[in-house]
């Protein structure tokens, strides 16, 4: 078919409050997207941004016709905006990026060539973490250890939600019915043939994370209550215990 000669790439980016990005990241990515010299599309997920960032966005749409932006009612979390990001997409081929420039555009051409070598999945393992507190990275990797104990699959460490998906897989994801989509678990769980690139992850470009220790352990806690059913077997474990306990003091009590 038509798709294979020139395989049509949608590149998906959620946007939360990233104006102080958008310019730098609209300019890169063009140039990887050119330089790449297939037909491509870019949506913009503004996920209820306060800062100006959507008039960027409508602009960039209005001079460039390969650019679509969707706008979220509020903000609903970066979950919903890739949800809403790859239910739109229209490509053979759909690569998700963060707004920040931390995963840069440079690593595009990568991507496509592993998905054109068979890979329906492509995902990025940082080599490092530039700019992030030791707090952040051992506590990250604790949580990875803890997550691969408790769930059936393996949810790949220190890879970003930054990936490349083929038509076949994000189809895959689109199926699925969660109303609360840790990304990173359902990513892992369609399975497909995967391949793991390795890349130096850089510090934001401008801003701040829009991750406090709060937000993050929320997501920490979804992961792990949505792909595990250890934390219900242990709370009825805990029940089971705690009858059986009472039970037997009733009766020793009756019993004096
Ligand atoms: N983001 C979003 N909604 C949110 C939080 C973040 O769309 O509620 C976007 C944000 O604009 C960025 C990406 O998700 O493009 C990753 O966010 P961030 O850089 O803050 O996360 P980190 O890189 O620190 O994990
Ligand atoms: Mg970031």
């Amino acid at each position: 078919p038509a798709s294979v000669a020139a395989p049509f790439l949608s590149v998906v980016i959620p946007v939360l409050d990233e104006a102080r990005n958008l310019g730098a990241l609209h300019r890169e990515l063009s140039e990887s997207l050119t330089r790449l010299g297939r037909p491509y599309e870019i949506l913009f997920v503004d996920d209820g941004s306060k800062d100006g960032s959507v008039d960027f966005l409508r602009l960039f749409a209005l001079s460039v016709p390969s650019v679509k932006v969707i706008t979220l009612s509020r903000n609903f979390g970066k979950e919903a905006a890739v949800t809403a990001g790859f239910e739109h997409a229209a490509g053979d081929a759909v690569i998700l990026l963060d707004a920040d420039l931390q995963d840069p555009p440079e690593l595009i051409p990568d991507m496509v060539a592993a998905w054109r070598a068979g890979a329906d999945v492509v995902c990025m393992r940082r080599r490092s973490r530039a700019g992030e507190t030791w707090f952040k990275r051992t506590s990250a990797s604790l949580y990875y250890r803890l997550l691969n104990r408790l769930s059936r699959f393996d949810i790949p460490h220190d890879t970003g939600d930054v990936r490349l998906m083929s038509r076949r897989a994000v189809d895959a994801l689109n199926q699925l019915p969660e109303r609360n989509r840790y990304m990173k678990g359902l990513f892992a769980w369609i399975g497909m043939p995967t391949q793991v690139l390795l890349y130096d992850r850089e510090s934001r470009a401008a801003g701040n994370t829009k991750w406090n220790f709060t937000a993050l352990l929320g997501l920490a806690f979804e992961g792990i209550t949505s792909f595990s059913t250890a934390p219900l077997r242990w709370t009825t474990l805990v029940g089971v215990l705690a009858s059986a306990w009472g039970t037997l003091f009733g009766l020793w009590i009756v019993a004096k």
